[in-house]
Protein backbone atom coordinates (compact mmCIF):
# COMPACT_ATOMS: atom_id res chain seq x y z
CA UNK A 1 0.00 0.00 0.00
CA UNK A 2 1.03 3.33 -0.83
CA UNK A 3 0.45 5.46 2.61
CA UNK A 4 2.14 2.26 4.37
CA UNK A 5 5.35 2.57 1.88
CA UNK A 6 5.73 6.34 2.50
CA UNK A 7 5.43 6.32 5.91
CA UNK A 8 8.07 3.27 6.32
CA UNK A 9 10.66 5.13 3.71
CA UNK A 10 10.35 7.65 6.75
CA UNK A 11 10.94 6.27 9.72
CA UNK A 12 14.98 4.98 10.94
CA UNK A 13 15.70 2.13 13.27
CA UNK A 14 18.64 2.96 15.55
CA UNK A 15 19.66 -0.07 17.72
CA UNK A 16 20.36 0.02 20.96
CA UNK A 17 18.39 3.45 21.96
CA UNK A 18 17.62 3.79 24.52
CA UNK A 19 19.26 0.90 25.98
CA UNK A 20 21.70 -2.23 24.47
CA UNK A 21 19.24 -4.78 22.80
CA UNK A 22 16.14 -2.30 21.91
CA UNK A 23 15.65 -0.89 18.04
CA UNK A 24 14.24 2.53 18.45
CA UNK A 25 12.20 3.44 16.10
CA UNK A 26 12.75 7.27 15.36
CA UNK A 27 10.49 8.95 13.18
CA UNK A 28 11.79 12.32 13.18
CA UNK A 29 12.21 11.88 9.64
CA UNK A 30 8.76 11.49 8.86
CA UNK A 31 8.17 14.43 10.68
CA UNK A 32 10.75 16.80 8.90
CA UNK A 33 9.38 15.52 5.20
CA UNK A 34 6.78 17.79 4.49
CA UNK A 35 4.56 15.46 2.00
CA UNK A 36 5.05 11.92 4.11
CA UNK A 37 3.91 14.07 7.45
CA UNK A 38 0.79 15.70 5.69
CA UNK A 39 -0.55 12.42 4.66
CA UNK A 40 0.23 10.95 7.72
CA UNK A 41 -2.37 13.57 9.55
CA UNK A 42 -4.45 13.29 6.63
CA UNK A 43 -4.70 9.61 7.24
CA UNK A 44 -5.25 10.09 11.26
CA UNK A 45 -7.96 12.72 10.29
CA UNK A 46 -9.67 9.82 8.12
CA UNK A 47 -10.14 8.02 11.04
CA UNK A 48 -11.22 10.87 13.49
CA UNK A 49 -14.26 11.36 10.72
CA UNK A 50 -14.82 7.25 9.96
CA UNK A 51 -14.82 7.09 13.56
CA UNK A 52 -17.27 9.50 14.71
CA UNK A 53 -14.45 11.36 17.58
CA UNK A 54 -15.60 14.42 19.12
CA UNK A 55 -11.92 14.33 20.70
CA UNK A 56 -8.58 13.42 20.11
CA UNK A 57 -6.52 12.83 23.09
CA UNK A 58 -2.52 12.74 22.18
CA UNK A 59 -0.40 10.73 24.78
CA UNK A 60 2.87 12.27 25.57
CA UNK A 61 4.86 13.73 23.88
CA UNK A 62 4.92 12.31 20.36
CA UNK A 63 1.20 11.57 20.52
CA UNK A 64 0.86 15.44 21.09
CA UNK A 65 3.07 16.32 17.65
CA UNK A 66 0.61 13.60 15.83
CA UNK A 67 -2.04 13.95 17.06
CA UNK A 68 -2.56 18.20 17.32
CA UNK A 69 -2.56 18.36 13.64
CA UNK A 70 -4.97 15.48 13.03
CA UNK A 71 -7.54 17.00 15.48
CA UNK A 72 -7.32 20.49 13.74
CA UNK A 73 -7.75 18.80 10.60
CA UNK A 74 -10.58 16.40 11.72
CA UNK A 75 -12.05 19.70 13.23
CA UNK A 76 -12.07 18.44 16.86
CA UNK A 77 -10.64 19.62 19.88
CA UNK A 78 -7.23 18.28 21.53
CA UNK A 79 -6.61 17.05 24.51
CA UNK A 80 -3.37 15.83 26.19
CA UNK A 81 -2.89 12.90 28.74
CA UNK A 82 0.68 14.01 29.98
CA UNK A 83 3.09 12.27 32.65
CA UNK A 84 2.23 12.75 36.23
CA UNK A 85 3.01 16.10 37.44
CA UNK A 86 2.50 18.60 34.43
CA UNK A 87 -1.31 19.44 34.08
CA UNK A 88 -2.24 22.55 36.20
CA UNK A 89 -5.95 21.78 36.96
CA UNK A 90 -7.57 19.03 38.78
CA UNK A 91 -6.67 15.82 36.72
CA UNK A 92 -7.25 12.36 37.00
CA UNK A 93 -4.25 10.21 37.81
CA UNK A 94 -3.72 6.66 36.21
CA UNK A 95 -0.71 4.41 37.10
CA UNK A 96 0.40 1.51 34.93
CA UNK A 97 3.28 -1.23 34.90
CA UNK A 98 6.24 -1.24 33.26
CA UNK A 99 8.75 -3.72 32.37
CA UNK A 100 10.47 -2.49 35.46
CA UNK A 101 8.59 -0.78 38.23
CA UNK A 102 5.64 1.22 37.17
CA UNK A 103 4.47 4.80 35.32
CA UNK A 104 1.69 7.04 35.90
CA UNK A 105 -0.15 9.44 33.29
CA UNK A 106 -2.80 11.92 34.10
CA UNK A 107 -5.67 13.99 32.13
CA UNK A 108 -7.24 17.03 33.36
CA UNK A 109 -10.77 15.51 34.96
CA UNK A 110 -13.35 18.58 33.27
CA UNK A 111 -11.55 17.81 30.01
CA UNK A 112 -14.23 15.28 28.84
CA UNK A 113 -17.46 15.08 29.49
CA UNK A 114 -20.42 12.44 28.73
CA UNK A 115 -21.31 13.23 24.85
CA UNK A 116 -17.66 12.73 23.92
CA UNK A 117 -16.27 10.19 21.39
CA UNK A 118 -12.57 9.71 21.64
CA UNK A 119 -9.46 8.74 19.69
CA UNK A 120 -6.54 8.14 21.67
CA UNK A 121 -3.23 9.09 18.89
CA UNK A 122 0.23 7.92 19.58
CA UNK A 123 3.34 7.02 17.41
CA UNK A 124 4.38 3.98 19.04
CA UNK A 125 1.91 0.68 20.01
CA UNK A 126 4.73 -1.39 21.97
CA UNK A 127 3.55 -3.24 25.70
CA UNK A 128 0.18 -1.44 25.00
CA UNK A 129 0.85 -0.62 28.85
CA UNK A 130 0.21 3.42 28.14
CA UNK A 131 -2.24 3.20 25.57
CA UNK A 132 -4.43 1.06 28.11
CA UNK A 133 -4.04 3.47 30.85
CA UNK A 134 -5.46 6.05 28.86
CA UNK A 135 -8.31 4.34 28.05
CA UNK A 136 -9.02 4.13 31.54
CA UNK A 137 -8.65 7.78 31.94
CA UNK A 138 -11.14 8.26 29.20
CA UNK A 139 -13.74 6.34 30.59
CA UNK A 140 -13.15 7.58 34.37
CA UNK A 141 -13.29 11.11 32.75
CA UNK A 142 -16.90 10.30 31.91
CA UNK A 143 -16.50 9.70 28.20
CA UNK A 144 -16.67 6.96 25.07
CA UNK A 145 -13.73 5.45 23.34
CA UNK A 146 -13.93 5.74 19.70
CA UNK A 147 -10.69 4.04 19.12
CA UNK A 148 -6.66 4.02 19.42
CA UNK A 149 -4.92 5.10 16.40
CA UNK A 150 -0.96 5.07 15.97
CA UNK A 151 1.24 5.45 13.40
CA UNK A 152 2.95 2.17 14.13
CA UNK A 153 2.52 -1.17 16.04
CA UNK A 154 5.20 -3.31 17.60
CA UNK A 155 3.36 -6.44 16.92
CA UNK A 156 6.07 -8.84 18.51
CA UNK A 157 5.40 -6.86 21.87
CA UNK A 158 1.86 -8.20 22.14
CA UNK A 159 0.40 -4.66 22.92
CA UNK A 160 -3.13 -5.59 20.83
CA UNK A 161 -3.84 -8.38 22.82
CA UNK A 162 -2.72 -6.09 26.41
CA UNK A 163 -5.16 -3.45 24.87
CA UNK A 164 -8.09 -5.94 24.05
CA UNK A 165 -10.19 -6.01 27.03
CA UNK A 166 -9.81 -1.84 27.60
CA UNK A 167 -10.82 -1.53 23.84
CA UNK A 168 -14.04 -3.75 24.12
CA UNK A 169 -15.69 -3.26 20.83
CA UNK A 170 -13.18 -0.26 19.44
CA UNK A 171 -10.88 -0.40 16.65
CA UNK A 172 -6.69 -0.16 17.06
CA UNK A 173 -5.56 1.44 14.35
CA UNK A 174 -1.82 0.83 12.99
CA UNK A 175 -1.14 2.56 10.18
P1 LIG B 1 3.98 1.04 25.63
O1 LIG B 1 3.29 1.68 26.78
O2 LIG B 1 3.02 0.60 24.54
O3 LIG B 1 4.94 -0.04 26.01
O4 LIG B 1 4.94 2.13 25.00
C1 LIG B 1 4.42 3.08 24.12
C2 LIG B 1 5.03 4.42 24.38
O5 LIG B 1 6.45 4.35 24.34
C3 LIG B 1 4.58 5.38 23.31
O6 LIG B 1 4.17 6.60 23.92
C4 LIG B 1 5.79 5.57 22.42
O7 LIG B 1 5.95 6.92 22.08
C5 LIG B 1 6.97 5.06 23.22
N1 LIG B 1 7.82 4.12 22.45
C6 LIG B 1 8.14 2.85 22.77
N2 LIG B 1 8.97 2.32 21.87
C7 LIG B 1 9.18 3.26 20.94
C8 LIG B 1 9.95 3.33 19.71
O8 LIG B 1 10.64 2.38 19.28
N3 LIG B 1 9.89 4.48 19.02
C9 LIG B 1 9.15 5.54 19.43
N4 LIG B 1 9.14 6.64 18.65
N5 LIG B 1 8.44 5.52 20.56
C10 LIG B 1 8.44 4.40 21.30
Amino acid sequence: EKLRDLLLAHIHDVPDYPKPGVMFKDITPLLADAGAFAALTDALAELCRRYGATKVVGLEARGFILGAPAAVRAGVGFVPVRKAGKLPGATLAQTYELEYGTAEIEIHADALGAGDRVLVIDDVLATGGTAEASLQLIRRAGAEVAGVAVLMELSFLTGRDRLASALGDAPLEAL
